[in-house]
C-alpha cells in the first residue's frame, strides 16, 4: 500500500509474526577515557569509530547489535558521562552495578597505559558479587611494550585480563571469541516469560517521597537483606519482603538501604536505577508525596512503567499531612494529570506511620492478576462482534474496514491483535481499549491492541 503505518497512529508491529529471538547482552564499564567507545566500535565491526575525543563530552547510553560467528549479541555502552572526580568511584561503581543487574555479561575495560586505578578497585569488588560473567579487558595495547603492565591486572581478581587494541584491531579477535564463550544462547531472566519465583517489585519515586522509609517499615533490617528462600538464588541488591503473607521480591533496593544511599545522589544514576529496577520488575509501585503537588518527575516516573508495560499500583505516601484542602486539590490532580494512567489503582498510605501500609499486597496482587490474565479467542471475537455491530469503525477512504478476527496472543502485558480489512483510527482502537477494559477489567495493568491489516 506504501503508507506509513505510523502515520496512523497505528501499531503495524505483530506480535504473532516470526521475530528474531531476543539475544543476549554484554554491559561494557569504565573509567571515563579508557577506550570503551572505541573498543565497542571495534566489537560491533563498525569501521569508522565515532569516537568524541573531546573530555567531558557526555554520550548517552546505547545498545549496539553484534554478530560475530554466525552469533547475535547486543553491546551495551554504559559510558560516556563524567561526574566530578570526587563522585567518580561511586559513579563507575553504580554503572557496574547497573550493568551486572541488566546484562548477561559485563567487560570491564581498563586503560593498560594507566593501568588499575582505585575505581577500577572499587568496579571490580562490585563485579566479584556478579552472578554473571565478567571479563577483564586491558586496552590501548597497541602493540608488546604494554604487556607487563597487563599482566598487573591480574591482581584486580577478575581473571585473565585480555589485551587488545581498540584503535588497531589488536587481539579483538580473541575478546570476541571469548565474549561468545561465556554469554549465555538465550538471555537469562526473560521478565515476559516469568519464572517463578517470589513476584518481583519495583520501589520506585522521585528521591524524598518515601521509598527507604517505606522499604524500612514493610521489611525490618534483618529481613531486607535475605538473600535466599526456598529454593530461590536472589541478587544481592534485591531485598525479599513478607507482605500479608506472600514473599515478594523487591528489586534493585541497594540503593535505598541506608549505608548507601546518600553516596550515590545525581539525577542521572537515579533515572539509570528507575530504568532497571522497572525491566527487572513485574510490578512497579510508585511512590508520590502525598503532601505535595503532583510533579512532571512523578508522572515520567509513571509513564516509564507503562511504556514498558509493567503492572503499576500509585501509592500516595504521606498521607498523615494530607488535610481536607489537600486531598480536594488532589482530586483535581488526578484527574488532569493521570489521564492515561486511568486504568491504574491508587492506596494511601504512610510510611511513617504504618497506616494502611497492609493494602498494598492486595492491589499488587489484583494488577498482577490483570497482567497475566487471558481471554479466551472464542470469548473475545464474540465480544467483538457485540462491539463492531453496536459501533463500527468509522469510514476511511470511502469505505468501512471490517474487524475479521481478534486474537490475545500475549499476556503480560496482555496484547490484543485485530486483524482487518483497513485501518483502524488511533480513536477507535481507543474506544475499543476502554470497552475492553469496561468489560473484562484489567485493573492496574497497561494493555496494549495492534492492528493487522489483511489486504
Ligand atoms: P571512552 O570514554 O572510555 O569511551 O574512551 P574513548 O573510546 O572515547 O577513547 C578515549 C581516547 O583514547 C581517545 O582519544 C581514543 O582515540 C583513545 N584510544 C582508544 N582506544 C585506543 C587504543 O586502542 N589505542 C590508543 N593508542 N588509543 C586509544
Ligand atoms: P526516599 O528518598 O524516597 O527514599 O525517601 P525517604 O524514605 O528517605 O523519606 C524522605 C523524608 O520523608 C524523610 O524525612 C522521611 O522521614 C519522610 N517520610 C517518609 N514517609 C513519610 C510519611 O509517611 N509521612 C511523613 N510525614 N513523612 C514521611
Amino acid at each position: 500500500l506504501g503508507l506509513d503505518p505510523d502515520e496512523f497512529g497505528i501499531d503495524a508491529d505483530d506480535p504473532g509474526a516470526a521475530e528474531l529471538p531476543p539475544a543476549p547482552v554484554l554491559a561494557v564499564v569504565g573509567r571515563p577515557n579508557v577506550g570503551k567507545s572505541t573498543l565497542v566500535n571495534r566489537l560491533i565491526g563498525r569501521r569508522e569509530a565515532v569516537v568524541q575525543d573531546v573530555p567531558g563530552v557526555t554520550r548517552d547510553r546505547v545498545a549496539y547489535d553484534a554478530l560475530w560467528n554466525g552469533r547475535r549479541f547486543v553491546v551495551v555502552d554504559t559510558g560516556g558521562w563524567e561526574p566530578d572526580a570526587t563522585g567518580l568511584q561511586a559513579a563507575v561503581a553504580a554503572q557496574a552495578e547497573y550493568a551486572m543487574r541488566t546484562a548477561d555479561a559485563v567487560l570491564l575495560v581498563v586503560d593498560a597505559t594507566v593501568g588499575a586505578t582505585a575505581t577500577e578497585e572499587a568496579a571490580a569488588k562490585v563485579l566479584l558479587r556478579s552472578q554473571r560473567p565478567v571479563l577483564l579487558a586491558a586496552t590501548k595495547v597497541d602493540d608488546d611494550r604494554l604487556l607487563a603492565d597487563v599482566a598487573d591486572l591480574w591482581r584486580l581478581g577478575l581473571g585473565e585480563p585480555h589485551p587488545v587494541s581498540g584503535l588497531h584491531g589488536r587481539g579483538s579477535g580473541d575478546l570476541l571469541d571469548k565474549i561468545l564463550q561465556v554469554l549465555p544462547e538465550t538471555p537469562r531472566d526473560d521478565v515476559g516469560t516469568g519464572g517463578g519465583g517470589p513476584r518481583r517489585v519495583a520501589l520506585i519515586g522521585k528521591p524524598n517521597v518515601g521509598k527507604s522509609s517505606l522499604l524500612n517499615r514493610v521489611a525490618g533490617e534483618e529481613r531486607s537483606v535475605v538473600h535466599d528462600v526456598a529454593g530461590t538464588t536472589v541478587d544481592p541488591v534485591d531485598s525479599l519482603v513478607e507482605l500479608d503473607g506472600e514473599i515478594w521480591r523487591f528489586v534493585d533496593t541497594a540503593g535505598l538501604r541506608k549505608r548507601v544511599k546518600n553516596a550515590i545522589g545525581m539525577e542521572y544514576y537515579a533515572s539509570l536505577r528507575t530504568q532497571a529496577a522497572i525491566e527487572a520488575a513485574e510490578v512497579a509501585l510508585v511512590l508520590l508525596d502525598a503532601s505535595q503537588p503532583v510533579t512532571e518527575q512523578d508522572q515520567r516516573v509513571i509513564s516509564m512503567v507503562e511504556e514498558a508495560g509493567r503492572a503499576l499500583v500509585i501509592v500516595f505516601n504521606k498521607w498523615d499531612l494530607v488535610d481536607e484542602d489537600r486531598r480536594l486539590a488532589m482530586k483535581r490532580e488526578l484527574e488532569r494529570d493521570f489521564v492515561r494512567v486511568r486504568w491504574a489503582e491508587h492506596v494511601n498510605i504512610s510510611a511513617l506511620t504504618g497506616r494502611s501500609v497492609h493494602k498494598i499486597a492486595p492491589y499488587m496482587r489484583r494488577a498482577l492478576e490483570s497482567w497475566d490474565k487471558r481471554i479466551s479467542t472464542g470469548v473475545l471475537n464474540s465480544w467483538i462482534g457485540e462491539v463492531v455491530a453496536a459501533n463500527p469503525p468509522p469510514v476511511r477512504g470511502g469505505k468501512q474496514p471490517k474487524i475479521l478476527f481478534a486474537t490475545q496472543p500475549r499476556t503480560r502485558p496482555p496484547t490484543f491483535v485485530l486483524f482487518t480489512t483497513g485501518f483502524l483510527e488511533a480513536g477507535y482502537r481507543r474506544f475499543l481499549e476502554r470497552r475492553l477494559r469496561e468489560d473484562f477489567g484489567f485493573p492496574g495493568s497497561p494493555i496494549r491492541i495492534s492492528v493487522r491489516v489483511r489486504e
